[in-house]
């Protein structure tokens, strides 16, 4: 029998694991977070080289409201843990052909620009017709998707039993059957916008073309809520929520791999460390990647099904971080050094299974929001590149040097940085095989699962197991998905629905 306060396991300390367990402790569970680096935070790592400071993995901060809530959870304000900076222009972007634009928060603003940038295409209304159906798919996602734990569609819209006018707008607005590139090409004209615009499902590391068109909802998050820097780097966000979950009571144990979930009678009963130890908990809140938490951890008839189900890894990633002598002031915080062509972009990335000839370099240059991360006058330059996940044939110790030098290649084209390599004078790299060995990923992927599927494409494993009494699931491979806010958000949800299950099981004790 289970009851209110009971003990939890959290398996993994990366960003949702900790907002898991910091939700989870603030409701009055006994909480042990387990993580097998020596770090808790998961990608949010940190990086310290030569009087250099690199945030290694998330670098971009939108929707703040979701770790306000969970410090309020705690009774906490977020502005006691974290010093949050508003930053708009929110992306510089430079296009193949010399071109370049400032992504605005502000729509309307925004619009003017798009209308200077690419006259007489209408640019500016579509942008602000698109704008409104990202608005209106955010609303539905507010509805329907976040906050609440949901595996498909039958979980959160209740077809059949609101079979009304109301529901079936709120179905039909969902633009099932449309992706997020027909859906941007349909408001907006202008190739080069387009481009931009496509870069919001790169947050889930999912191609705009296979994407379903709700992801669109993803470019009115970031205009209504804006893109934030935490000072101190994006790694202050792990620290904020560590500080808190210790505040709280989780007792935090690094190292500690966990080999497997003890199971009896599909009841979660607690968990059996690399080292052999079994330690008895009620529930277990997996931040392992869901697909591998029921392949490698739940095991047996479920895992097998799992093993079976052919679940497409979101893509991998390269990252060069550059220590530079001297900052460029050319380029913003954040910015985008676009492909040549998306179509090809993404064919590789996400069709062929290849790196991209001529790739997307997105950069973080936090140096002038926050000088602490480098020496005076240079700058700790982040250059992330989008690959595929990995696949048998691809060994990254061989492919890494040549694959760098088409990075650097794309800068000094298409981004002014035509004298980068004078500059270096700190490097250091992550490849889509670390990104596998440090994290217990699927195959390297940053963003977990794969968005696609012009239906299905947005729906996860959900946040309370339907195969395992007692196990729920937070992270970048569980509903409602990937990137910092998300992953979060996917904290909350599984500690509030464990909690939830809880209170129900002590009403049937009482009665
Ligand atoms: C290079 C890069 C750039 C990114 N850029 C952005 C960005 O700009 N903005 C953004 O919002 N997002 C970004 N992301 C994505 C974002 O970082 C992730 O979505 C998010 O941090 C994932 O959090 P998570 O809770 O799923 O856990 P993870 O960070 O994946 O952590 C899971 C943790 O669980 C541990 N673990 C796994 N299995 C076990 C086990 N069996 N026993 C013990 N421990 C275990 C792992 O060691 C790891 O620490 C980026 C990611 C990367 C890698």
């Amino acid at each position: 029998m289970k009851a209110q306060g009971t003990s939890v396991a959290v398996v993994g300390g990366g960003l949702g694991g900790l907002a898991a367990a910091c939700v989870a402790a603030a409701r009055g569970h006994k909480v042990t977070l387990y993580d097998k680096n020596a770090w808790v935070g998961g990608k949010a790592a940190v990086l310290h080289e030569d009087g250099f400071r690199f945030d290694m993995g998330p670098t971009i901060l939108t929707v703040p409201r979701v770790l306000e809530r969970i410090f309020t959870e705690a009774g906490r304000n977020l502005t006691d843990y974290l010093d949050l900076v508003r930053l708009d222009p929110q992306w510089r972007c430079f296009f193949d052909d010399g071109t370049q634009i400032d992504l605005q928060e502000n729509i309307d603003a925004m619009a003017e620009t798009m209308d200077r940038f690419a006259p007489g295409k209408n640019a500016g209304d579509g942008y602000k017709r698109f704008q409104e159906i990202s608005a209106h798919l955010h609303d539905i996602s507010n509805r329907f998707f976040f906050w609440k734990p949901v595996e498909d569609l039958f979980d959160t819209i209740n077809i059949r039993a609101n079979m009304n006018p109301a529901t079936l707008r709120d179905v039909l607005s969902l633009r099932m059957g449309s992706s997020v590139a027909g859906t941007i090409r349909s408001k907006v004209k202008d190739e080069r916008l387009a481009q931009m615009l496509d870069h919001f499902t790169q947050y889930v590391g999912s191609s705009p073309y296979g994407s379903p068109a709700v992801l669109c909802a993803i470019a009115h998050m970031q205009a209504a809520d804006g893109v934030w820097y935490p000072m101190g780097g994006t790694r202050a966000v792990a620290e904020a929520l560590a500080k808190l979950a210790a505040e709280l009571g989780t007792t935090i144990k690094t190292d500690s791999d966990v080999a497997s979930l003890r199971i009896e009678n599909g009841e979660v009963t607690g968990l059996v460390l690399a080292t052999g130890d079994v330690v008895a908990y009620d529930n277990v809140i997996s931040n392992m990647d869901s697909v591998r938490t029921y392949r490698e951890l739940v095991g047996g008839e479920v895992g097998e099904h799992y093993a079976r189900k052919d679940f497409e890894p979101a893509c991998s990633g390269v990252v060069l971080y550059l220590g530079l002598s001297k900052r460029y002031d050319h380029i913003l915080h954040h910015d985008f050094v676009f492909s040549r062509d998306p179509e090809e972009e993404f064919d590789f990335i996400y069709r062929r299974g290849e790196p991209a000839p001529d790739p997307t370099c997105y950069l973080a240059a936090p140096a002038a929001t926050d000088p602490s991360v480098a020496p005076d006058g240079g700058e700790a330059l982040y250059v992330l590149v989008h690959t595929p996940y990995l696949r048998p044939h691809h060994d990254w110790s061989q492919m890494f040097p040549a694959y760098r030098q088409v990075i650097l290649d794309k800068l000094k084209r298409t981004a002014g940085m035509g004298d980068i390599e004078e500059r270096i004078v700190v490097e250091r790299h992550l490849t889509p095989q670390d990104i596998h060995d440090r994290y217990k990923v699927l195959n390297g992927a940053i963003y977990g699962l794969a968005s696609h599927g012009k239906f299905m494409g947005a729906f996860k494993p959900g946040n309370r197991s339907r195969q395992v009494r007692g196990l729920y699931l937070a992270g970048g491979a569980a509903h409602p998905g990937p990137g910092m806010p998300m992953v979060m958000m996917s904290g909350w949800i599984a500690a509030d629905a464990l909690d939830a299950d809880c209170k129900v099981e002590n009403l049937r004790n009482v009665s």
